[in-house]
């Protein structure tokens, strides 16, 4: 038989009525002839409720008894989509992380699965099971000691056993109708896209664009997941939500797919270092050592052997930034004049695989910034994007000024 994923998020399992609508689609595919493997994520507010209680208990809490805690809404979830399944005559079963067993490193809070045997489920199927429930975002540690996948690691679950399974697809159900082209709570003109590549998906996703887990979009461009994300509030079609696939399959030639923002960017900038080899490396090894996560990096000329160096980084991390590099000019590595943190700025993404082949689209967006009024900070590019951060006042003004640029309530 065939093999289908379907995965729903909290929202898609809130109470038991939904948990019925959810079961309710997981029959309708059951009927078309797939041997179903459903991946379930907690109650919506749950895991936040959960994790209250272990920072409660314990601010500097041990990580495995964490995960014992946090992982435990998953468990519910299960095990009520087994019944209501078994409640409409479908043959269900249900397993937590440990039962299948989801092997995962021992990063506990944060770990890696590394692989998942198919055979204890596989033969579950063969005497006629027809859907799998699994407890979605945990696994067991190499200690035999529960872990999880970090915040939204369900997704993960769920395009890993869709590629351990070879799965026909991985449904990823939830509570918006699919990818857009940017958040519609800043642009009314916001349009859903049918289909976007994998690597598109992958920046809009590390740029906060909050439908997927970043670490499942990677896995699934790996293994070639085919990844819809639909909403389990609507009636379905075979064409229904976003299909997240290889670049081949997304015939649209445009240049930018869709535009993304940060709202909790922070600029940081070193007044007046040394201009000498090796500076980089003392200013960004004491970061990297602290866990600031550098996004943005600019270094200006240099004027009499002394430059400036300024960098992004999350707003929360400015602190432990400040530290770090005041330690290291404590002891002597570098030498600056001044540290100055601007904690107003926001950065904004115009993401596409079509900039690749089309020249001028980095042109354009810096005309319609400046047509907007609206100063560039600090300017960032890869193959596929373009970041720039700005005054954060101005960034819902910029992402539609961007969005009507590039003409994206056209896309579909
Ligand atoms: N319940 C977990 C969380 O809220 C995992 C998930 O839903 O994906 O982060
Ligand atoms: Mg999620």
């Amino acid at each position: 038989m065939p093999v289908l994923v379907m995965k729903f998020g909290g929202t898609s399992v809130a109470n038991i009525d939904r948990i019925r609508r959810a079961a309710k689609r997981v029959g309708v595919e059951v009927a078309k002839g797939y041997d179903v493997i459903v991946i379930v994520s907690a109650m919506s507010g749950k895991t936040n409720e959960l994790v209250g209680w272990v920072d409660e208990v314990s601010p500097l809490y041990d990580a495995r008894e964490y995960d014992a805690v946090v992982s435990s809404g998953e468990n519910v979830t299960a095990g009520l989509m087994a019944l209501t399944l078994q409640e409409m005559d479908v043959p269900a079963r249900s397993w937590q992380g440990w039962q299948v067993p989801v092997k995962t490193s021992d990063a506990h809070s944060a770990a890696r699965i590394e692989e998942i045997p198919p055979e204890n489920i596989t033969a579950k199927f063969a005497e006629g099971m027809k859907v799998a429930v699994i407890a979605g975002f945990q696994g067991v540690s190499h200690e035999s000691r529960i872990t999880t996948l970090g915040r939204g690691g369900s997704d993960t679950t769920a395009v890993a056993f869709a590629a351990a399974f070879g799965a026909e697809r991985c449904d990823i159900y939830t509570d918006v109708d699919g990818v857009y082209t940017t958040d519609p709570r800043v642009s009314d003109k916001a349009r859903k896209l049918d289909k976007i590549s994998f690597e598109e998906m992958l920046e809009l996703a590390s740029l906060g664009a909050k439908v997927l887990q970043t670490r499942s979009v990677e896995l699934a461009m790996r293994y070639h997941v085919k990844l819809r994300v639909l909403s389990s509030f609507e009636e379905q079609s075979d064409e229904a939500g976003t299909l997240v696939c290889d670049e081949e399959e997304v015939m649209e030639n445009r240049p930018v797919a869709g535009i993304a923002y940060s709202r909790d960017e922070a600029k940081m900038t070193l007044v007046s270092v040394a201009d000498r080899p090796g500076i980089a490396a003392a200013i960004f090894g004491p970061l990297s050592e602290a866990g600031v996560n550098v996004d943005m990096i600019i270094q200006n000329i240099a004027e009499e052997g002394r430059t400036d160096m300024t960098f992004s980084c999350p707003t929360d991390q400015v602190k432990r930034a400040e530290k770090a590099l005041n330690a290291a000019k404590d002891s002597g590595d570098i030498n600056f004049h001044d540290l100055i943190a601007d904690t107003d700025v926001a950065k904004v993404s115009a993401v596409g695989i079509g900039m690749r082949s089309q020249s001028g689209v980095a042109a354009k967006m810096f005309k319609t910034l400046s047509d907007e009024g609206i100063n560039i900070k600090v300017i960032a590019t890869s193959e596929i994007k373009i970041s720039v951060l700005i005054d954060r006042k101005y960034m819902e003004l910029a992402v539609q000024a961007l969005h009507d640029a590039f003409e994206l309530e056209k896309a579909a």
